[in-house]
């Protein structure tokens, strides 16, 4: 099944979807970017990712085109890519514009659309869960580059991800300079602790993910009392439950965390994946169905 490309409104196979080196995109990271996904051929929550991508383009000064015009090119692409399940990676740069790294020296925008046959985390994943490490990378602050805006930008997230590899983890645990929890490279986080689910505050400077908003209404849902708040590492290793939110991974449990300078992952909830999560999972599951239903 093939991945397809639109760029500037051009389908093209992704050898000839070319970007002069000369956009601010490649250049400096000077773009923002979404990942939706499809559930049977239709695009899940696209409303919910259009309103991320215009927030983090009011973040970075970027004008955007017509969302209607961002969403009806991605359903363009898709059908002309023609895969059962998409992943639909949709980017608008700064363009080109003249030389040199102030903003103002560009006034154009591009807009690609990136449509790849869906893949999925393994099953034997969900039945694991996941090892995360606590990395050394911190995450950015917010009043420097913020991590609300989903820019190009995201060296933060690939040196983590590279220290968590090279801890024989799965994924990194990024906290922020005082030490507080705050999300993984492309998840966002959460414990249960005592039958109250916690997940970092977004005041932290993390991304407002689009599952972690909607998991926090299902568990809301299912009388579970739902808690942003601000907390070390430690209180994750010490939780009945971790489990982790994405787009792609939906909701998957983490059952091990790597300390730097331990020998052994420390384990969650015994090694084993935990209730909570588990009936997060179907309810998130219920909940796409529901949306499927009404589309
Ligand atoms: N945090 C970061 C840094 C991410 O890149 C992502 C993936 N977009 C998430 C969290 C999860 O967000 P979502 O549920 O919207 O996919």
């Amino acid at each position: 099944m093939p991945t397809l490309v639109s760029l500037d409104g051009r389908l093209v196979p992704p050898e000839q979807a070319l970007v002069p080196v000369l956009d601010r995109g490649f250049l400096y990271g000077d773009s923002v970017y979404e990942v939706v996904r499809t559930y049977r051929g239709t695009l899940f929550e696209p409303g919910k990712h259009l309103a991320r991508l215009q927030r983090s383009a009011a973040l970075i000064g970027l004008a955007l085109p017509p969302l209607p015009d961002i969403e009806a090119e991605a359903r363009r692409t898709m059908a002309a890519a023609g895969n059962p399940e998409s992943y639909v990676r949709i980017i608008v740069t700064r363009g080109q514009g003249t030389f040199g790294l102030s903003p103002h020296l560009s006034d154009e925008r591009r807009l690609v659309v990136i449509v790849r046959p869906l893949e999925l985390p393994p099953p034997e994943l969900y039945e694991r869960g996941l090892r995360l490490a606590i990395v050394g990378i911190r995450r950015n602050p917010p009043r420097a580059l913020d991590p609300s805006a989903k820019t190009g930008n995201y060296l933060n997230s690939v040196l983590a991800l590279g220290q968590a590899k090279k801890m024989g983890a799965d994924d990194a645990i990024l906290l922020d300079l005082v030490g507080r929890v705050t999300e993984l490279s492309t998840s966002n986080v959460f414990f249960v602790k005592g039958g109250i689910v916690v997940t970092p505050a977004l005041a932290l400077g993390l991304l407002d993910g689009v599952t972690r908003g909607i998991v926090m209404e299902l568990a809301r849902g299912q009388g579970l009392y739902v808690q942003e708040a601000f907390h070390g590492p430690e209180a994750l290793a010490a939780a009945d439950e971790v489990f982790v939110t994405s787009t792609i991974r939906e909701v998957m449990p983490c059952t091990q965390i790597v300390f730097a300078g331990e020998p052994e992952p420390r384990l969650v909830g015994g090694g084993a994946p935990g209730p909570v999560a588990k009936a997060l999972r179907a309810a998130f599951a219920g909940y796409v169905e529901k949306r499927l239903g009404g589309a």
